[in-house]
């Protein structure tokens, strides 16, 4: 005779619960707290794991599932993209800048993440908090790849992306990102996750995706705009991971709250500088406009960011040191990097140019109190400039901030026509820093930062050369062989748009019969 078995099906929450936590175990042979090292030498004290919300409620047998239809989808696209030519639908060459700057600049920092997810997920105590940190080291690997084949396509038409790993190891802005992500993965487990998934997916990540994705979508990229979306997915689940990790922090011990509140000045100021490549990205590289970095800034952080803050008061932690001076940087930054990338594309690896003047209309428009009284002068010189006695590049190189690692041209607060300035002494050495922000940090933490490869300095002490040259040797120029040792093709790579292989190439593709010159 068969017996009836009654097969009780698991609700979501208890069978999350017994294929993660059900899976960890207190050892015996050793210790926890030998086993688990890294989660207390920070000084965050931490009572009950238990009391760890997850973020995710995932197992792994449904994340599979999920990403692999995602995935699904995704290559769908990029398929149909590359076999219609999609390159040719984009809005002018000049958005391909854009994505240099992406697949240079932010594809390596998925893959720091990766790095570093895989890390923590290690190493915290707490089986909930490795199970999230796993699980997004995951996404992060596979953000790193999904980015790489959808921008590959571009590869095959367009110069400046050939060689963007060396390039993120060794080109002077590209430090900007590289060593923001260098920071806190060197942090231990809990300052990792106050930096990335606090500050940067928390805080500031819509100003990030958005612009680069909106961007994408308004200038015609269908491959990059179906790229954002699968990746955006998972960043919903990593602010949630940021979020948790800060108020479980926040609530284990009333200790933790100066530690938090001290990470929270360090990662938001050092997210905001990177987030100025973003901002002239946004007002500077994009064809057609989305919204400007300060109309970006006012709906993303001051409106979303000035809630959070008000919500964390109850924990006794306030906005960070630095907001006021970020919220007042919103008309001032994306003109101050552009007229700096301006003047230095020649020794970038991505192309740049003047506004065009519906631009700069574009501009003034949208920064009322700024461009016209103090950076409109700058371009419109420089076209003078550019008419008479052709394009002109800086053949200095700037000093860096040894902090963020953002050359030395942001502004005072309150008088935007000097050079914010600072700098202290450690161990008889001087330091430069851009801002009171980052000479903070290093003041914390100097053992920390006086180690920063620091790309100006590594040129002039020679670091940057290729091993067949002295370029003090006469005829020889430094810049030529900088570049030689990037990698870096003079003229394909970088300088102006306007005389650029890029801007010929797509104009013929397109049957456009403007020559060089004319506006695109
Ligand atoms: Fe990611
Ligand atoms: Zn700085």
């Amino acid at each position: 005779m068969d017996t009836r078995v009654v097969k009780k099906k698991l609700g979501l929450k208890d069978r999350y619960t017994a294929m993660t936590r059900g899976l960890h175990w207190d050892t015996s042979y050793q210790p926890m707290d030998k086993v688990f090292p890294y989660d207390s030498y920070e000084g965050i004290k931490i009572h009950d794991w238990d009391k760890w919300e997850d973020p995710f409620r995932l197992t792994m047998d449904a994340y599979w599932k999920y990403q692999g239809e995602k995935d699904r989808k995704l290559y769908a696209v990029i398929d149909a993209f590359a076999q219609n030519n999609g390159q040719l639908g984009i809005s002018d060459a000049r958005y391909v800048n854009a994505l240099k700057l992406f697949i240079q600049g932010v594809t390596p920092l998925e893959y720091y993440a990766h790095r570093g997810y895989a890390h923590v997920g290690r190493q915290f105590t707490g089986a909930g908090a490795r199970v999230a940190s796993q699980l997004q080291a995951i996404d992060e690997l596979r953000h790193y790849q999904t980015e790489t084949h959808a921008i590959s396509h571009y590869n095959k038409y367009f110069n400046g992306m050939h060689n963007s790993s060396h390039w993120n190891e060794n080109v002077w802005y590209l430090s900007v990102p590289k060593s923001f992500f260098e920071d806190a993965y060197s942090g231990g487990p809990f300052e990792f996750l106050t930096a990335i998934s606090f500050s940067f997916e928390y805080l500031l990540t819509n100003l990030l995706f958005v612009p680069f994705m909106s961007g994408a979508a308004h200038n015609g990229d269908i491959s990059t705009v179906t790229f954002g979306f699968s990746a955006q997915s998972d960043e919903s689940r990593h602010m949630t991971l940021g979020i948790e990790c800060i108020k479980f922090m926040l609530e284990q011990d009333p200790d933790n709250v100066p530690i938090v509140q001290r990470w929270m000045d360090k990662w938001f100021w050092r997210g905001y500088r990177l987030l100025t490549l973003v901002a002239m990205m946004q007002d500077y590289m994009l064809p057609k406009r989305v919204m400007s970095w300060k109309e970006a800034w006012e709906m993303y952080a001051e409106s979303n960011g000035g809630a959070l803050f008000k919500d964390l008061a109850r924990y006794g932690i306030r906005e960070p040191k630095g907001w006021k001076d970020a919220c007042a940087g919103k008309d001032h930054i994306s003109h101050q990097a552009w007229a700096t990338f301006y003047q230095y594309g020649h020794a970038a690896a991505f192309h740049t140019w003047l506004p065009e003047q519906s631009e700069m209309n574009w501009l003034s428009e949208k920064y009322p109190d700024t461009f016209d009284r103090y950076y409109k002068g700058r371009f419109d010189h420089w076209a003078e400039v550019q008419k008479t006695d052709g394009r002109w590049f800086n053949q200095t190189l700037p000093m860096l901030c040894q902090v963020c690692q953002v050359p030395m041209m942001f502004t005072e607060a309150g008088d935007p026509t000097q050079i914010d300035f600072h700098e202290t002494t450690y161990h008889g050495m001087k330091h430069h820093f851009c801002s009171v922000h980052c000479k903070g940090i290093f003041e914390d933490e100097p053992k920390k930062y006086v180690q920063a490869w620091l790309p100006v300095h590594q040129i002039y002490q020679g670091s940057c050369y290729p091993d067949d040259i002295n370029p003090a040797s006469p005829g020889d120029s430094p810049v030529r062989e900088v570049l030689r040792y990037y990698g870096v093709n003079p003229g394909e790579d970088n300088g102006d748009f306007s005389t650029s292989p890029d801007r010929s190439n797509f104009a013929k593709w397109r049957g456009d019969k403007r020559k060089p010159g004319d506006a695109a």
